[in-house]
């Protein structure tokens, strides 16, 4: 668990800050999400409304909360954050929504965990501004209506498939982020490398890039690591062979994965022969939830090739076999 707490909070939170892009034009990717955000953000500027609810979906790291805090600065309004697991009640929920003032962004992150009662508060919050707070309990109950102060919505989802359909179409814009591509996340850590004043190589700024897993936050973790690494053993300069020898002493592979991807892979292969084996079944060979197998290492083994998703269960792929060092059976995947 700490492994995993290590990888989707990575402590140097303050050092995240600095290097988070405060507006579109500094948002490196993402094009088509940054078109479509920047046309939704011109249009109601225009004409003077806050713009529609915005639903951004896609695994950690990849820009949710960036955007986010983007919007708000863009339109020159406050910006709010909450997350669904903290909103345990609907009332939480109704004291956040009338502290709004008119225009703010209020941001939910994984709002596909927040509570049922809260989510059907959210419903006429979204449609009308307006909130029914419940006074008294069983048949006496009473509703109370309170108007809101308008606002936009943004809603982050790792699992946008695990919205309720009412949620999701209440949002008038749905952005779907992609993993990065190579060259994008070399130009995120170069600008990062200028932005924490650490000197970098073109090819070191590579091997980072290559190796971070298609995400941002994690091409910005890997950078500061081998800063560390430069700066205590190598002299300060981030060169590719400097890059190789940090991201070895940090179980980084090639590939990038890391320690609970290759764990997750290894379970498959060695445990299961490769599989199908169900998700939970293999969550459990490694110590993990499912939810975090699922939603943290599964999206870049799918897409880096290694591991598919079949009706019967994960399974490794003949490439998944082969990284691990392994002969692929006759058959297999992929
Ligand atoms: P999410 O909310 O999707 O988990 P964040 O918005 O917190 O991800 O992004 C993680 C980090 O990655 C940010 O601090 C930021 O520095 C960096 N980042 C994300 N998207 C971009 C981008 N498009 N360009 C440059 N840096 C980015």
């Amino acid at each position: 668990l700490g492994l995993v707490s290590a990888r989707v909070q990575p402590g140097d939170g303050d050092a995240e800050a600095g290097v988070r892009p405060k507006n579109l034009d500094e948002l490196i990717g993402q094009m088509r999400v940054r078109e479509q955000l920047e046309l939704l953000l011109a249009g109601a500027r225009g004409r003077g409304t806050p713009p529609d609810h915005i639903l951004l979906s896609g695994p950690p790291g990849l820009g949710k909360t960036t955007m986010a805090m983007i919007v708000a600065a863009e339109l020159g309004v406050s910006l709010r954050t909450t997350s669904g697991p903290a909103i345990e009640r609907s009332g939480d929920l109704a004291a956040v929504l009338t502290g709004l003032s008119h225009g703010d962004v209020l941001f939910i992150d994984e709002i596909h965990r927040m509570a049922r009662p809260a989510e059907e508060l959210l419903y006429t919050a979204m449609e009308d501004f307006r909130v029914d707070v419940m006074v008294g309990k069983g048949p006496g109950a009473t509703a109370i209506p309170l108007d809101l102060e308008p606002f936009t919505l943004v809603g982050a989802t790792t699992r946008s498939g695990l919205l309720t359909g009412p949620l999701r179409d209440r949002f008038g814009f749905i952005g779907q982020l992609d993993f990065y591509g190579d060259a994008e996340l070399e130009a995120i850590v170069t600008r990062s490398a200028k932005i924490l004043d650490v000197p970098v190589t073109a090819a070191g700024a590579s091997e980072i890039a290559g190796r971070s897993r298609g995400t941002p936050r994690i091409a910005n973790r890997l950078l500061r690591r081998v800063r560390d690494y430069a700066q205590v053993r190598a002299g300060g300069v981030i060169s590719v062979s400097v890059a190789r020898a940090a991201l070895a002493v940090y179980d980084v592979d090639e590939l990038g994965l890391d320690r609970l991807d290759r764990a997750v892979l290894t379970a498959l292969v060695e445990s299961f022969g490769g599989g199908p084996v169900g998700l939970t079944t293999l969550a459990v060979a490694v110590g993990e939830q499912p939810d975090t197998v699922e939603e943290v290492c599964e999206p870049f083994l799918v897409r880096a090739g290694l591991l598919a998703r079949t009706p019967r269960g994960r399974v490794a792929t003949a490439h998944g076999w082969r990284h691990l060092g392994r002969v692929p059976p006759a058959g297999s995947f992929g």
